[in-house]
C-alpha cells in the first residue's frame, strides 16, 4: 500500500509539473500575441425568436499560435487574467470589434450589434467606459452597435463596481448583458438595481431542458423573472429544433447556438447573415 501511495504521489507531481509547464508556455507565447497578429475574432449570430431575424452577434476570440497551434479561449483567457495580459488583449478585442463595425459601414453592409465578452479584471479598470467612448468616437461608430457581456459570477464578485460601470455604459449608450446566468448566485436585490439589457441563460440549462424537468423549470423561471424585471432573455447553446420550439413556447426573446450557426470568421458571417 505504501508503494502504491508513493507511485500515486509521483504520478500527481508529474501531472502538476506538465500543467504548470503548459501554463508557462502559454504565458510566454501570449506576451507578443498582438505583435505577431495571432488573434482573430469570430462572430456567432443571435436570432430574434419572434421574427426569425439575426439581430446581433457575439464576438468570440480565437488564437492561432504559430508555435502551439490553436488554443481555446477557455484555456488561455484564465491564464491571461492571472497575469494581467487580459487588459491588453481585452483592449485589442474592443478596438478590433469597433473597427469591424466601421469596416462594414464603409462597405455598405448593414452591421448588427456586436456583443463583446468582458473579463471582471477589465471591469476593475477605472476608466473602461471612457476608453470605450473614445474608441467609438475615433471610429465614428454608434454606441448602440456595441453590447458588453459580463458573467453573473463576475458581476456578483463586486456588485457595487458592476452597478457603477453598467450605469456609465448606459450613459454612453452601450448595453450590458449578464452571461452564464443561473450559475452565479445572483442576489435578486442587486439584480433589480443593475441596468441590465438581457440575461443570457447558461447553456448547461438549455442542453437538458427537453429531458430534465429541473432544467426546464429553471429556464422557465429565469424567463419569468426577466419579464418581471423588464429585461430580455437569450438562450445560448441551442443545438436542436426541440429546444428551439420549447424556448418559443416559453416566450424566450432570442437564441444563439450551433442550431443556427457556429461562430464564423467575419467574411463568412457577413456573407451569410448581413444585408448588403
Ligand atoms: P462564453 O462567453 O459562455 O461563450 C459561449 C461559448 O459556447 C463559446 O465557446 C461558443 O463557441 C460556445 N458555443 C456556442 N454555441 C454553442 C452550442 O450550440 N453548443 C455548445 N456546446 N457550445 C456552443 P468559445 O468560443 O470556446 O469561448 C469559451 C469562453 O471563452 C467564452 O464563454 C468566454 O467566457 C471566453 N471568451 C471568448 N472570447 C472572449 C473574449 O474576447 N474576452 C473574454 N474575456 N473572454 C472570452
Ligand atoms: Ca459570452
Ligand atoms: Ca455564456
Ligand atoms: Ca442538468
Amino acid at each position: 500500500a505504501k508503494k502504491e501511495g508513493r507511485n500515486r504521489l509521483t504520478f500527481f507531481t508529474a501531472e502538476m509539473q506538465s500543467h504548470s509547464e503548459r501554463v508557462l508556455l502559454l504565458e510566454n507565447a501570449l506576451h507578443d500575441v498582438i505583435e505577431k497578429q495571432e488573434l482573430s475574432l469570430f462572430f456567432q449570430p443571435q436570432m430574434d425568436l419572434k421574427t426569425g431575424q439575426v439581430i446581433a452577434a457575439e464576438v468570440l476570440l480565437r488564437w492561432h499560435s504559430k508555435e502551439l497551434g490553436t488554443v481555446s479561449p477557455a484555456e488561455f483567457i484564465p491564464i491571461a487574467e492571472d497575469t494581467g495580459q487580459i487588459l491588453m488583449i481585452g483592449e485589442w478585442v474592443l478596438r478590433e470589434t469597433i473597427n469591424q463595425l466601421k469596416n462594414w459601414q464603409e462597405q455598405g453592409i448593414t452591421p448588427v450589434r456586436l456583443a463583446v465578452n468582458l473579463s471582471p479584471i477589465q471591469f476593475q479598470v477605472q476608466n473602461l467606459p471612457e476608453i470605450i467612448k473614445h474608441l467609438l468616437d475615433e471610429f465614428q461608430v454608434p454606441a448602440t452597435l456595441l453590447e458588453m457581456e459580463l458573467t453573473e459570477r463576475g458581476a456578483m464578485a463586486d456588485p457595487q463596481k458592476a452597478i457603477e460601470t453598467m450605469k456609465a455604459f448606459q450613459q454612453i449608450g452601450v448595453r450590458t448583458s449578464i452571461d452564464d446566468f443561473g450559475t452565479g448566485y445572483s442576489s435578486l436585490n442587486y439584480l433589480q438595481q443593475f441596468p441590465i439589457y438581457k440575461l443570457k441563460i447558461d447553456q448547461s440549462f438549455i442542453r437538458d431542458m427537453t429531458t430534465d424537468a429541473n432544467d426546464y423549470a429553471i429556464v422557465s423561471a429565469i424567463i419569468s423573472l426577466a419579464q418581471q424585471l423588464g429585461m430580455k432573455t437569450i438562450a445560448e447553446g441551442v443545438e436542436t429544433q426541440e429546444q428551439l420550439t420549447m424556448l418559443q413556447e416559453l416566450a424566450c426573446d432570442e437564441m444563439q447556438g450551433y442550431y443556427l450557426s457556429k461562430p464564423l470568421p467575419s467574411t463568412d458571417f457577413q456573407n451569410n447573415f448581413l444585408a448588403h
